[in-house]
């Protein structure tokens, strides 16, 4: 007997998404969070589409979304040499309101069916946990430190310490989603391979009530000051409270940094002061190789900068969930979670080096930064001059990865079927989109208005999307059942969507990524379904 199906370490927002997806999926799961509560320690600020489009799929987006940042508010990038002083860059993009607008207009799969959603990690944590905790299959305890592990052939005991004393846990499975210091990752002895420790910078959080209406240049999301400090001001979600990044000698430095990049003599309040520290780093390996996992933070470390960061993490959660909760009821293969590690270390390592040139554009325009750069003469205009060229085109980098952020595929998993071409160039700007196999799934808008993805259930198994086509697919199903797996037919007779898909039959998983496309069932459909359930 164990005390829990699945064990999970660390409710930052990784833990939490995966605890939500799983209690979701009936799976019972237990939380352990060492600290007591949520903290109001500000980290990541914006959810990007693709894990808006995973938050819908919980039923989430809607309430995420009323905490975060209102949909009206711009989210715009400034590059300055004072918020007072016109910006040497405005870069536009569209407030929620208006990004809504444009994919309800889009016909072509070019557009996410959720757009980003700018809300600070000490919002968005306490909505999952609350969330968690509702839950029937999920116990979330907070003020309780995971110690150490032993893994048995058919279960993985943890030793946890909480105010009641030590006790032990017994689960099936071990997710450690214990943050950057990971010490499951430790235990495991797995390194990280990459730069650590890149720039040191303090980042400070402030209230400041009038800041917000009162910056004249134009309300936004990031102000980058061009100076020698990287100083760096972001809008939190409720546009009273605001961080600020910036290279100074010790803590109290950032009361000042922040009334000199405000220029303003308003009245504000730092709540809290720290170091961070700039990595581009990946783990040697996602686990154990049988019963332990690692997902988020714990096996990569990017620059914030484009933030995927917590967005790669989501994506880890709901990889693993699906897979756990198939292996847990039974009829999924031991490939589901071997091909956990092969797809997502994949992702992780690209999403590292698009941090990395997202972070070296920044640099490079930084570089262009001269201390003449506020001089009323012609030098400082051309340095003036120079930063901005440079920082159209760098800075763009760090603000438009979509390619990065829906664009990803799976390449050689052993759960998606192989085609004979190479298939689409990775790329970190444009999203092309596309079903070959390994993507997630594009959104498309039926004829009726609905979307494809909102009419694929949150099922826990594959379902075939046919668009087109009358020839016989019950093989298909029967060897779904030969399996003991769940499976479903969706017939959406449209042919804009088919158009734009380009088969008239596209298998996808529970997490919406494309196991196979076809116009008619392969020779051997019991291959098919064998690849998709891992067998
Ligand atoms: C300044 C800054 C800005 C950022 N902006 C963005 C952004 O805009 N978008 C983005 O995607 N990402 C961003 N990030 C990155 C993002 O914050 C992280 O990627 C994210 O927090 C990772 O989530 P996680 O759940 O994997 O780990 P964490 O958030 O680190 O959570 C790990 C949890 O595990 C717990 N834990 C650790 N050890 C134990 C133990 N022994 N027992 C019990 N619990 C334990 C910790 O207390 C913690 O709560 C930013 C980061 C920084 C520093």
């Amino acid at each position: 007997m164990v005390d829990t199906q699945v064990l999970i370490v660390g409710a930052g927002p990784v833990g939490l998404t995966l605890a939500v997806d799983l209690g979701l999926r009936g799976v019972p799961c237990t939380l352990v969070e060492q600290k007591e509560s949520p903290q109001f320690l500000p980290k990541m600020e914006r959810c990007n589409a693709r894990t808006m489009e995973i938050f819908r799929r919980m039923g989430l987006a809607d309430r995420i979304r009323a905490a975060g940042l209102p949909a009206h508010c711009p989210m715009d990038v400034f590059i300055v040499t004072s918020i007072l002083e016109p910006p040497l860059l405005h870069l536009s993009y569209p407030s929620v309101a208006e990004a809504k607008k444009e994919i309800a207009a889009a016909i072509d799969a070019s557009l996410p069916l959720e757009p980003y959603q700018l809300i600070s990690q000490y919002t968005l944590e306490p909505l999952l946990k609350s969330v968690a905790e509702k839950l029937p299959n999920v116990t979330v305890r907070f003020g309780t430190e995971f110690l150490e592990f032993v893994e048995n052939p058919d279960s993985v005991t943890a030793w946890v310490r909480s105010r009641d004393g030590t006790a032990e846990i017994s689960a099936r499975y071990l997710a450690g989603c214990d943050g950057g210091s990971s010490p499951i990752r430790k235990q495991l002895g797995i390194g990280l391979e990459g730069d650590g420790n890149i720039l040191e910078l303090r980042q400070a959080l402030y209230r400041c009530d009038d800041l917000y209406e009162r910056i004249p240049i134009g309300k936004g999301r990031h102000y980058h000051v061009a100076d020698a400090h990287h100083t760096f001001l972001i809008l939190q979600d409720s546009t009273r409270h605001f961080t600020l990044h910036a290279v100074v000698e010790q803590d109290s430095d950032m009361v000042a940094q922040f009334a000199k990049t405000i220029a303003m003599p308003l009245p504000f309040e730092m709540i809290n002061c720290g170091m961070w520290r700039q990595n581009l780093l990946i783990a040697e390996r996602y686990g154990s190789g049988s019963r332990v996992f690692l997902a988020g933070d714990a096996v990569h470390l990017v620059i914030p900068t484009g933030g995927l960061g917590m967005n790669t993490g989501c994506g880890d959660a709901i990889d693993l969930s699906w897979k756990l909760a198939a292996t847990l009821a039974g009829w999924g293969g031991p490939n589901l979670l071997r091909s956990y590690e092969i797809e997502r270390r994949q992702v992780g390592e690209r999403n590292v080096a698009a941090a990395r040139f997202a972070s070296t554009g920044r640099r490079q325009w930084r570089s262009m930064w001269r201390p003449n750069i506020r001089d009323d003469t012609p030098e400082g205009a051309e340095t003036r001059a120079n930063l901005a060229r440079v920082a159209d085109l760098e800075q763009r980098k760090s603000n438009e990865m979509v390619g990065a952020e829906l664009g990803y595929r799976y390449v050689g998993s052993p759960l998606i079927a192989a085609e004979a071409d190479a298939g689409p160039e990775h790329n970190f700007i444009d999203y092309v989109p596309s079903t070959y196999p390994g993507v997630r799934l594009p959104h498309v808008w039926l004829e009726d208005g609905t979307a494809v993805q909102d009419r694929i259930g949150y099922g826990p198994g594959c379902t075939l999307l046919r668009f087109a086509g009358n020839g016989d697919i019950a093989a298909l199903g029967r060897a779904f059942a030969d399996y003991g797996a769940p499976y479903g037919v969706l017939d959406l007779r449209d042919h804009r969507a088919r158009d734009i898909y380009g088969y008239d039959l596209v298998l996808v998983r529970p997490d919406l990524h494309v196991v196979w496309r076809g116009n008619a069932l392969p020779a051997d459909p019991a291959r098919l379904a064998a690849l998709a359930t891992g067998h």
